[in-house]
């Protein structure tokens, strides 16, 4: 199989049209139509191995997986509805001439395509090229819409707005450090795969737009110390969180209360949203089946304060200093 061969298995795996996507794969452009009054929205990422995955730790499916939650994540946290992507993928020299290779290759479409029928998006186009390394490149455009003017953005918190999250914290970490340990994955139990397999929250993002409830929001992509802390900078605020109210996911028990907390708050990649609304919204406990909780109160900025502060069981604050966690990282 060659770039070809590659180039028809893909196209046969994805259907040529979709919606909001009137001409799919197979000509110089596609073709994209959003609903009439809705607007685009744009987001791009790389999944680059070594960097970003490992291939003797992260299974084939995993990587096409992951390589499209982080773009439909970001689509959420802004409220959109997901309508396109499209995929450059380098590979390695002979890669695709050996069956393992060939594996790898079908496996990352197996996950990619299983995630883009679960959401709605079409994979509309790409670009395949041999790899200049030994390595796996892939960078992914995602193509979202929403009614115009209604998106949700980072810049709206307001002091005395509550701050909820959606779902369990620091899964993904406490995943991933299984991972490391033993080498290969573990069997999924109920808790899921948060850091091979994580959900992106397609639903709740669109539903906090439609019901006009969320003041701000953002995805929990680089962990809570991190992403509240963009919120708030974009929002010219502050934050305190309390530590006895962060949801810790269940994968979270086995690496005691200090580093479950700390997987909570710094782990990221839990793909979790976080936003905020007026104290006085009625913010349900469930939003689209995902549990929401109130983490804590966004503050007025004042320069002799941490921006983000974090208030312990006892009472006592400290700074939340920003440390969301890049695994690979050199
Ligand atoms: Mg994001």
């Amino acid at each position: 199989m060659g770039e070809l061969g590659l180039i028809e298995q893909i196209r046969s795996r994805f259907s040529a049209r979709g919606r909001g996507v009137a001409l799919g794969i197979g000509d110089d452009c596609a073709i994209l139509r959003p609903p009439a009054g809705h607007e685009v929205l744009v987001t791009t990422d790389f999944s680059l191995e070594n960097r970003h995955f490992r291939r003797e730790l992260h299974p084939a499916k995993s990587v096409g997986h992951r390589c499209l939650v982080r773009g439909l994540s970001d689509l959420t946290a802004m409220g959109a509805t997901p309508v396109a992507a499209f995929l450059s993928l380098a590979l390695p020299g002979d890669f695709l001439k050996a069956r393992k290779g060939q594996r790898w290759v079908a496996g990352f479409f197996e996950g990619l395509h299983l995630l883009a029928e679960q959401s709605g998006t079409t994979l509309a186009g790409g670009d395949t090229s041999e790899s200049p390394a030994d390595l796996i490149f892939a960078d992914i455009v995602l193509i979202g819409s929403a009614p115009r003017g209604r998106s949700l953005r980072r810049s709206g918190a307001r002091a005395g707005d509550e701050i909820y999250v959606t779902g369990a914290l620091g899964g993904a970490h406490a995943e991933l450090s299984a991972l490391l340990g033993l080498g290969r994955a573990a069997r999924a139990g109920a808790a899921g795969h948060p850091h091979l397999y994580p959900e992106p929250r397609l639903g709740v993002g669109a539903e906090l737009m439609r019901r006009g409830m969320a003041t701000a929001a953002i995805d929990l992509s680089d962990g809570v110390s991190t992403d509240l802390a963009h919120l708030c900078e974009a929002s010219g605020v502050g934050a305190e969180v309390e530590e006895g109210a962060i949801p810790l996911h269940p994968l979270t028990k086995r690496l005691g209360r200090k580093k479950a907390l700390d997987a909570a708050l710094n782990g990221g990649e839990d793909y979790e949203l976080l936003f905020t609304a007026r104290a006085g919204a009625r913010v349900p406990g469930r939003i689209a089946g995902v549990a929401i909780t109130r983490i804590g109160t966004i503050r007025k900025r004042n320069a002799r304060v941490p921006r983000v502060v974090i208030r312990g069981a006892a009472g006592e604050v400290r700074e939340l200093m920003p440390a969301g966690w890049q695994h690979f990282s050199s």
